[in-house]
């Protein structure tokens, strides 16, 4: 199949009825093949009544990371989840995960047409055309971001050049030579190339590269103004964080419009989103304003289907009604991860809001680390923050820095000061919190 051939479709447009009733008319399907399919599923789901009716579906139990982990370890290599025979597998993604136990995705072809199309829908929400030829600087080595993206980006009709990561010089001399007008990177990626360029193209300023759009995912903290502001005026393109998934689930599936600085869930015919309480796990109400961590069921899927699974982000529901750009489907931002949330005298604290801090001074790089002594509780924070040159700092900059922590993040912070570049440059997760 020709990827550029691939219908996006028009479901994200759809009045919310109409999902309504594709999700339910799904379900119905998926449940039956679910259950017929899925000895993990069979398992978990025994003596339960499984609920013919979407609104039902908290009847039935959740399930997690560690549960999939132990499944993947008993049935290896990809757990009593696969509802499918091997040989219609068509690709697997691996992923390392925190624990060191790497996670085996499977797709089906059936599958990995559907991750590309709703993949697609998203940087086509994000502005990308086919006329855009996009440089896409992700790693290819198992990972999703890598030749998954590479595929919802060519289904986007875009023209997709393979850079994967690192060789830094490398890839300006080919944005220059080939007049590329957009890329995609995980967003601590251009500071990496701001340091390469004046570090070796003299006289060349990042907005001379003539790039249009930057598209990120891979990482939060692109939802902060300050930063998406701080990039834009930097390179000179329009800054988009059009990649919101998670291996387990689904590679891709939100992204933000040409209209909002909120996630459009984008996959929103396919996939069953839910929000819970993380320490309860009580159901907590789809609705604006509401906060709580992601619950998301598959309704279309082969060969890892998944009921119910905890995503561990925390999400804000921040709009359900009509976007200005047409797209009926709900809008949410991502806190951070449940598991990332720290307790500051009775404030949720997230590193993406510490970010937005950071972020809004120019004496700063951008790069920081939150470091947490001890398993709490915690009084305060202790922020680590590297300086934009080596003569930025102002004799009272750290105490600006705290204010501005408490006055956004409502916590109290310790802020230490780090000389310019002195932190390291990743090109793929950066790690924010240091637990000691
Ligand atoms: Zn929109």
């Amino acid at each position: 199949m020709k990827l550029d051939s691939i219908d996006l479709g028009t479901e994200e447009f759809l009045p919310a009825v109409e999902v309504a009733r594709l999700r339910q008319r799904r379900w119905q399907t998926q449940r039956e093949y679910v259950l017929s399919h899925s000895s993990f599923f069979q398992r978990l789901w025994t003596g339960i009544r499984i609920p013919q009716r979407l609104e039902e579906l908290p009847n039935l139990p959740l399930c997690n990371k560690s549960m999939l982990r132990e499944s993947q370890a008993a049935h290896p290599p990809f757990g009593d989840y696969l509802a499918v025979n091997q040989e219609s597998v068509v690709r697997l993604h691996r992923t390392s995960g925190t624990t060191g136990q790497a996670m085996n995705a499977a797709l089906t072809r059936a599958d990995a047409v559907q991750t590309a199309q709703i993949g697609a829908r998203c940087f086509r929400a994000a502005g990308l055309k086919p006329k855009d030829t996009i440089v896409h600087c992700l790693n290819y080595q198992m990972w999703m971001g890598g030749v998954t993206d590479h595929l919802s980006l060519e289904a986007a009709g875009a023209t997709v050049i393979p850079f994967g990561v690192g060789d830094s010089r490398h890839l300006i001399a080919t944005i220059l030579d080939l007049n590329i007008d957009a890329i995609h990177s995980t967003p601590s990626y251009p500071a990496v190339l701001e340091q390469t360029i004046s570090d070796h193209f003299e006289d060349l300023n990042p907005r001379d590269l003539g790039l249009k759009i930057g598209i990120f995912g891979g990482e939060a903290g692109l939802d902060s103004e300050s930063f998406r502001n701080k990039l834009e005026s930097t390179w000179g393109y329009a800054v988009r964080n059009s990649n919101y998934g998670m291996a387990d689930v689904f590679s891709n599936f939100a992204g933000q419009c040409e209209q909002s600085n909120d996630l459009h869930f984008l996959g929103h015919d396919v996939l069953f989103a839910e929000l819970i309480c993380p320490n309860t796990t009580s159901i907590v109400p789809f609705e604006e304003g509401e906060t709580g961590e992601l619950v998301l069921t598959h309704l279309k899927r082969e060969a890892q289907p998944l009921v119910r699974f905890r995503t561990n982000d925390m999400v804000t529901i921040t709009g359900t009604d009509l976007c200005k750009c047409g797209r009926t489907t709900p809008r949410f931002r991502v806190l951070g991860r449940s598991d990332d949330m720290i307790v500051v005298r009775g404030v949720n604290v997230y590193p993406t809001a510490v970010r937005g801090v950071i972020n809004g001074f120019s004496e700063l790089s951008g790069e920081f680390r939150v470091r947490l002594q001890g398993a709490g509780p915690y009084d305060r924070i202790f922020v680590e923050a590297e300086l934009q040159t080596q003569d930025s700092a102002t004799a009272d900059l750290q105490e600006r820095i705290e204010n501005e922590i408490k006055q956004t993040v409502r916590a109290s912070a310790q802020v230490k000061l780090f000389p310019a570049r002195s932190f390291p440059r990743t090109e793929g997760k950066t790690k924010r919190i240091i637990r000691e």
